[in-house]
């Protein structure tokens, strides 16, 4: 059975579809990650098998490349949202886990580059959890 993953950015503009199945899921808390999620840590899965369909608004996707580094973010020029790309040696496509509305059945393997993690970002899960705004 071939597994299909769905996904699309904020705006609704690109739509896409992961035909295939994940290998790995990182949690990446690397300076540049930081940086252009504007959050504690990227949350990608890669595959080396799996293959990538724009289903609506490809041309709508561009991607940067950070100079002088192996660091690309691929994005809606609409809303901004991560959108999955193809890594610059073609080995790996590298999916945003939050672009995603299909449920994703693997865990994350393991934080990376923890060493450059935010300040903040420390004993996480003992900040206390709400499940909506605070009142
Ligand atoms: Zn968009
Ligand atoms: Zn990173």
């Amino acid at each position: 059975m071939t597994t299909r993953h769905h996904g699309s950015c904020l705006c609704g503009a690109v739509r896409f579809e992961v035909e295939g199945s994940f290998e790995r899921f990182f949690l990446c808390h690397c300076s540049f990650c930081r940086k252009d999620t504007g959050s504690a840590h990227a949350a990608n899965l890669f595959s080396t098998t799996a293959k990538l369909t724009w289903l609506t608004g490809e041309s709508e996707v561009t991607t940067y490349h950070l100079p002088a580094s192996r660091h690309a973010k691929s994005f809606c020029k609409t809303c901004g949202s991560a959108l999955p790309r193809v890594a610059a040696n073609a080995a790996a496509l590298i999916v945003p886990a939050g672009s995603l509305e299909s449920p994703t059945t693997i865990r994350p393997n393991a934080h990376i580059f923890v060493a450059s993690r935010a300040d903040w970002d420390r004993e996480l899960e003992t900040v206390p959890m709400l499940d909506r705004l605070p009142s």
